[in-house]
């Protein structure tokens, strides 16, 4: 598993978005204009979360015993540690 932090960056003049992992002092371009991508928001889970997916709906299970919201891909849940599935 990678550590690396996911964000979300943005073109600011055509304002295409992107959702990488990035890391400081790269310069990221957008692959269709060219434009330099700025990081705008870092993604949920933050790193170094051993979860690789996006915190949306689709890819949290609710744990059977803690009740907390964790990503799907991870086989216990990161709050309490049960196994998930
Ligand atoms: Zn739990």
């Amino acid at each position: 598993m990678s550590n690396k932090q996911i964000y979300r960056l943005r073109a600011p003049v055509s304002g295409r978005e992107a959702i990488a992992p990035a890391k400081a002092g790269v310069v990221y371009r957008d692959s269709e204009t060219g434009e330099e991508l700025e990081p705008v928001a870092e993604v949920l889970p933050l790193s170094p979360s051993t979860s690789r997916l996006p915190r949306t709906p689709i890819n949290l299970v609710v744990c059977r015993r803690c009740e907390q919201l964790t990503g799907r891909d991870l086989a216990t849940c990161e709050f309490c540690g049960l196994p998930t599935g």
